[in-house]
C-alpha cells in the first residue's frame, strides 16, 4: 500500500508542528504550508526534530489562486488546516485579519477541493470559543453558537461553511471544536506561557511582579500533543462529522497561577498583580467542552491533568 500523504496548513505553529511529528511517526508523507516565502519560521519543527522530514511550501491562504495551486499540486489524501491568527485578545485589535485568516482561508480551501478531482478529506481547527459561555456540564456538538469575540465569529463562519459544503457538495470536511490546549511551543502572547515564564523569572530574581487580567475565568485546558491525535482520528472516520475535543474539566486561571508558582516554591499572592487594564472587552467567564462524543466514536480522551500540563510547560 502506498504511503498516505497529508498537507498541513499552518505547519509552523504549535499544532501544525506537533501534528507533523505525529503523522510522520504514522508513516505519512507530510507537506507543510507557511505564508512566508523567504524565511519561514521553522523553530517549532526544528525543536521537534522533524524539520528535515517535511516538504515546506509557501502559499497565501487568503488568495484563492494560491490555495488552488497548492492543493492541486500536492494532491494529498488529507488536509489539516491549523493556520490563522490564533489569539482571542489580538482578534479585538486585528479583527479583519483574524476574520480573513480563518473564514476566507477555509472558503478558499473548500473551493479548491470542490473544483479538483481529489477525494481529499479536510479537517479544520474550530474552537470552543464558538459556544461562548458554557454550562458547567460543558458544550456539546449541538449546543448553540454564541461567539463573543471576532476570533470566535470567524471560527463559527468557517464551521458553517464546512457544514454547508458537506451538505451541498458531499465534501468530506470536519470541524474539531478544540478547547484550549497547551505546549511549550506556545509563545508568551498566550497567558499560560506568560504565567510560567513570569514565575520562572521571579524565582530567578529577574522580575518582581507579574501583571495579569481576570483570574476568575474558567477554562478547559488540555495538552496539545494529545489534541493532534484527535484531529487525525476525526479524519479516519467513514462519515464526516464535527467533534468537541476537550478534557471536560474546568479550572480557574487562579488555579493555574497557583500551581505554576508553587512549582517554583513561590506563593502567587506575593507576586501577582491583577491589572484591570488587561481585562478583555467581552470576557467569557466559563468555557468547557463535553468530549463524550469523541470518547464514544473516536476512542479518544484527554489524559493529562492540569498539574501534568503545568509541569510540561515548566520543563519546556
Ligand atoms: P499558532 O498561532 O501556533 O499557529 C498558527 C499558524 O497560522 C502560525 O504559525 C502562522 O504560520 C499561521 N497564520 C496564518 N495566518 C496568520 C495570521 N494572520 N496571523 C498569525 N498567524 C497566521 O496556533 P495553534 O497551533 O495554537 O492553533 C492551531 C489552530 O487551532 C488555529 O487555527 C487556532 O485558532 C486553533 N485553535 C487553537 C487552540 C489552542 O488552544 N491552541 C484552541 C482552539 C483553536 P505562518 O506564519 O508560518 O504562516
Amino acid at each position: 500500500m502506498s504511503r498516505k500523504s497529508a498537507l498541513i496548513l499552518g505547519v509552523t505553529g504549535q499544532d501544525g508542528s506537533l501534528l507533523a511529528k505525529f503523522l510522520l511517526e504514522k508513516g505519512y508523507t507530510v507537506i507543510g504550508q507557511t505564508r512566508s516565502v523567504e524565511s519561514p519560521r521553522l523553530v517549532n519543527l526544528d525543536r521537534l526534530g522533524v524539520k528535515q522530514d517535511i516538504e515546506i511550501r509557501s502559499a497565501d491562504l487568503i488568495d484563492q489562486k494560491s490555495v488552488t495551486q497548492l492543493i492541486g499540486s500536492v494532491g494529498s489524501d488529507e488536509i489539516y488546516n491549523l493556520s490563522g491568527q490564533s489569539s482571542v485578545g489580538s482578534s479585538f485589535v486585528r479583527p479583519a485579519e483574524t476574520f480573513k485568516s480563518h473564514s476566507l482561508a477555509v472558503l478558499n480551501v473548500l473551493e479548491a477541493i470542490r473544483k479538483s478531482e481529489l477525494h481529499t478529506k479536510f479537517f479544520n481547527a474550530g474552537s470552543g470559543e464558538c459556544f461562548g459561555e458554557t454550562k458547567e456540564s460543558g458544550a456539546v456538538e449541538e449546543s448553540p453558537f454564541s461567539p463573543l469575540n471576532p476570533y470566535a465569529v470567524s471560527k463559527v463562519t468557517a464551521t458553517m461553511l464546512i457544514a454547508n459544503y458537506r451538505k451541498v457538495y458531499g465534501l468530506h470536511g470536519c470541524t474539531g471544536f478544540l478547547f484550549n490546549h497547551e505546549s511549550c511551543l506556545r509563545s508568551e502572547a498566550f497567558v499560560t506561557q506568560k504565567i510560567v515564564r513570569g514565575a520562572a523569572r521571579i524565582a530567578g530574581g529577574d522580575l518582581e511582579k507579574l501583571r495579569l487580567g481576570n483570574l476568575d475565568i474558567r477554562r478547559d485546558w488540555g495538552r496539545a500533543s494529545e489534541y493532534v491525535d484527535a484531529m487525525w482520528r476525526i479524519l479516519q472516520q467513514e462519515t464526516p462529522e464535527d467533534f468537541i475535543i476537550s478534557t471536560g474539566r474546568s479550572s480557574s486561571l487562579q488555579e493555574f497561577v497557583s500551581l505554576a508558582f508553587r512549582r517554583f516554591g513561590l506563593n502567587w499572592q506575593d507576586h501577582v498583580v491583577v491589572d484591570p487594564s488587561l481585562f478583555r472587552a467581552s470576557e467569557i467567564a466559563r468555557n468547557i467542552g463535553d468530549p463524550s462524543k469523541a470518547s464514544k466514536k473516536l476512542g479518544w480522551r484527554a489524559m493529562s491533568s492540569l498539574p501534568d500540563i503545568v509541569d510540561h510547560l515548566i520543563q519546556g
